[in-house]
């Protein structure tokens, strides 16, 4: 008989106790914060002796060569004829003496010399329910379930695929709806896969028990959100002179978004409005959040080794073609080791495709270009071109979006012009000319 097959489907904590070749599934109680496990079936299953005395609240366990005697809530043991501090003491539940699982195999099975293993039978979350609902213009796909489920999208504009990592009962077939036009469910024991046809799709968000599927329409610019890089605990570059990135870009943005709401009298808002940190993700959280419909990332470029690289340079995120290109990504996005949330390891090896963006390339690429055109126009320092790279900054942007390097801070005279506000004010003006010819197009093309 397999335990395995039986106790899959059951829903409290389980462990699967195993002595030589043998093993036994014995549930668990939450004492404190510990898992405990009654003594009387494993010391059946491990060959060792077991007395319960009620009366003493105490119990001894027993080889031919050892005795260990355990006494309720005493952080103590006794061992032949010495004693042992333990860091959680036994305890009695229902008429039986239970002990940590996490000592078990140590502290019990290393003494009485058994050999003994424990291996935590996961549990399979549920999802109680999937639905698809209609809201305003999106088509939200939603979870239900009491402990959150973990699950993975990845989508095309016509097709989508969800993994998640839960046991879903449910027979019932759901209708596709709004943007859905057809989906499929496959309930697997460990895993639930949801293949869905999606049409129309502009975009879609992930979000902790949804999916909403946004609808493609013609949309007017009405929201515009400029990134000022950096800030805080976060410098970014520094100039020679003591000039940090951080003031400068701000400076520059709040600039600019002072141009675009007096002459294109559209809705600007910055992720910062002071020296303040803030996380590369929360930034363009922020910009989906407010359903913006452009994304400035606004920044000074550095390069450390040639002080004599000068000139304004537009990004938006695709894979880098150059070794320059890769290095000013990275030395934006270095801006992640501020970021406590974000794990070494896996967060900052990024994936080089974003979903997202990839649905606004083509925009994003324009935009980069209306705005370099525009600075060759009109600034008196070079305009070094749309560039493409990884910046984890634009990752998962809704919306066109860009990163812009403005001078270098690394070069001394560009520094020195990075704090005259003159210059600052050239380039906004280059950036919100840029801006207004991206905007003429983008809006002409939608209405079409
Ligand atoms: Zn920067």
């Amino acid at each position: 008989m397999s335990f395995l097959f039986i106790f899959i489907f059951s829903y409290v904590q389980k462990y699967e106790v195993i002595f030589e070749n043998k093993s036994s599934v014995i549930q668990s109680e939450m004492i404190e914060g510990q898992d405990y496990l009654p003594l009387k079936p494993i010391a059946e299953l491990c060959e060792i002796n077991y007395i319960f005395d009620k009366v003493h609240l105490r119990c001894i366990l027993s080889t031919n060569e050892h005795k260990i005697t355990l006494i309720s809530d005493v952080n103590i043991l006794k061992y032949d004829t010495s004693y042992l501090n333990i860091p959680f003491p036994p305890r009695i539940v229902e008429e039986e003496m239970y002990f940590p699982a996490l000592m078990i195999g140590g502290i019990l099975g290393t003494r009485l010399e058994r050999l003994i293993f424990l291996k935590k039978i996961e549990e399979i979350p549920i999802i109680e329910k999937i639905d698809l609902t209609i809201r305003g213009d999106s088509t939200v796909l939603r979870f239900f379930w009491k402990t959150p489920v973990e699950f993975d999208l990845q989508f095309t504009p016509q097709q989508a695929i969800v993994e998640l990592d839960g046991e879903y009962r449910e027979k019932a077939k759901l209708k596709p709806k709004g943007a859905i036009k057809s989906l499929n469910i496959q309930p697997y024991q460990t895993y639930t896969r949801i293949e869905l046809t999606l049409s129309d799709i502009n975009a879609c968000m992930e979000r902790e028990s949804e999916i909403v599927f946004y609808k493609k329409i013609a949309k007017k610019v009405e929201l515009i959100v400029l990134d000022p890089g950096h800030g805080g605990i976060d410098p970014g570059a520094v100039g020679k002179n003591g000039l940090y990135e951080k003031d400068a870009n701000l400076d520059i943005a709040k600039i600019l978004k002072k141009f675009i709401e007096d002459s294109l009298k559209i809705r600007t808002m910055l992720t910062r409005d002071r020296d303040q940190y803030l996380s590369l993700k929360s930034r363009t959280n922020f910009a989906n959040r407010n359903g913006a419909d452009i994304f400035i990332s606004i920044h000074c470029n550095a390069s450390p080794r040639n002080r004599q690289a000068r000139g304004f340079e537009t990004y938006f995120l695709s894979e880098a073609r150059t070794n320059e290109e890769r290095a000013v990504a990275a030395m934006e996005n270095a801006s992640l080791v501020f970021d406590e949330e974000i794990k070494p390891s896996g967060d900052i090896n990024f994936i080089l495709y974003d979903l997202a963006q990839s649905l606004f390339l083509e925009e994003s690429n324009n935009l980069a270009e209306a705005i370099q055109t525009k600075a060759e126009a009109l600034l008196n320092i070079p305009a070094r071109g749309v560039s493409q790279a990884d910046f984890y900054v634009l990752r998962g942007a809704f919306m066109p979006a860009v990163l812009i390097e403005c001078a270098f801070i690394s070069n001394p005279e560009e520094e020195r012009l990075l704090r005259d506000r003159k210059f600052k004010e050239t380039i906004a003006h280059a950036i919100y000319s840029g801006l207004k010819d991206f905007i003429a197009h983008y809006e002409r093309r939608l209405n079409h």
